[in-house]
This record gives C-alpha cells, structure tokens and sequence, in this order.
C-alpha cells in the first residue's frame, strides 16, 4: 500500500479525534474549578504529550523530515493498527461523554464535581488514559516510524505513571470510602469483571 494512504487515513481518523475532544471540551472548561493540583511535572509531562501525540506525527506525515526514523511494518499490521485507532475514537467518546462536565486537562476538582462509576466508568476507572496507551502504540505502527512509535510512548508513560496516583489520591480526598469502595470494583485501565 502507498505510503500516501496510511499518512491520510491517519490524519482524517486525528482530525476526527480534534473534532471529538473539542466538542466535549466546551462543555467541561465552561464548568468552574474548586481545586487544581497542577503543581509537580505534570505540565512538563503534558507538553511532552502534544509534542509526541500531534507535533510528531504530523511532521512525519506532511514533511519528509522523520523519514530517517522509518521501520518496515508488513501492510497488514499497519492495517490492524488502523482499525485498533479508529475503534478506539468510540472509547474516547464514551469516556468524555461519561465523564461530561468532571472533565479537565490538569488535575482538577470541578465545581458540582461528582464521582461517575456509570457507563464505561462501571468497570474502569480511567478509561480515557487506556485510550491514550491505544493511541500512542497504534500512531506508531501506522505511521511505521520509531521516532513517533518511542516519543509517544515515553512520553505518555512519564504521564501516566507520575499521574495515577496523584489522581487517585486527589479523588479519595474528594470522595473517600466512596472512591476506595469503588477502587475495589474496577481495573485501572484493564476492566475488572
Ligand atoms: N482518569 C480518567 C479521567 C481523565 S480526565 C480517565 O482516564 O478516564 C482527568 C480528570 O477526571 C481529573 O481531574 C479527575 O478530577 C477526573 N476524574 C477521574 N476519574 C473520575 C471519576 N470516576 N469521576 C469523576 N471525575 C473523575
């Protein structure tokens, strides 16, 4: 398959991606913040992320400049990886959509904010970081490029593991027993049945 295809199958199934965090997004910003913990390397860490989750791969896909970090991925991997990123829109729409206004970029507790455990918060507690993993492996594989596979990935764990537990904590504050109970009842990012 020409190059060409992969390159504009991922940026129509990014594009889409934009679309769906922007809807959300106007909803949550409106809704005021009672408690931010942005303190620590989680700003760092979000930077990282839209370096290595948007600057990235759109480098490696309008310009030749990443070409060097090219690897060889068989058609029907890339393939699988296609598909796997396009599924995975569903489960970062489900999460927004459940999460609705609770939702924010830093470590935040909302005005009005309130535990969800419905929908695909029922089994997992952090199904949009499980979405993230998804994204940051197939991105690479799609793209067949190393550069994009390995920032993306680095990037995204320094994120992941530095923030779980800040966030988890920040949620037992809130919500205590509440959250504790519900911690029993779920996986991290692997549902829990
Ligand atoms: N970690 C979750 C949410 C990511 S958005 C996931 O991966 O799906 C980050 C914000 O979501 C945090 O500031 C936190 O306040 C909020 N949050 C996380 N889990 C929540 C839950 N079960 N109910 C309500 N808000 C939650």
């Amino acid at each position: 398959m020409d190059e060409l295809f992969w390159k504009a199958a991922y940026i129509v199934l990014f594009i889409i991606w934009l679309v769906i965090r922007g809807y959300y997004r106007r909803e949550a910003v409106r809704q005021e913040t009672k408690e931010k913990i942005g303190r620590g390397p989680d700003s760092l860490f979000l930077a990282l992320n839209v370096i290595g989750m948007t600057f990235l791969p759109v480098i490696a896909v309008l310009s030749p400049y990443l070409d060097g970090f090219a690897i060889p991925v068989p058609d029907p991997v890339r393939f699988a990886f296609l598909l796997l990123f396009a599924l995975n829109l569903w489960l970062f729409v489900a999460a927004h959509r459940d999460l609705g206004k609770n939702w924010s970029m830093a470590l935040e507790i909302k005005e009005g904010h309130h535990l969800v455990r419905n929908g695909i918060y029922t089994k997992i507690r952090h199904p949009m970081y499980a979405h993230f993993w998804i994204f940051v492996i197939a991105q690479g594989f799609i793209l067949a490029n190393a550069l994009v596979l390995v920032f993306g990935v680095l990037a995204w764990g320094l994120l992941y593991f530095c923030r779980v537990p800040k966030e988890e904590e920040m949620l037992i504050a809130e919500f205590g027993d509440e959250y504790r109970e519900y911690m029993k009842e779920t996986g991290r990012v692997i549902p829990k049945f």
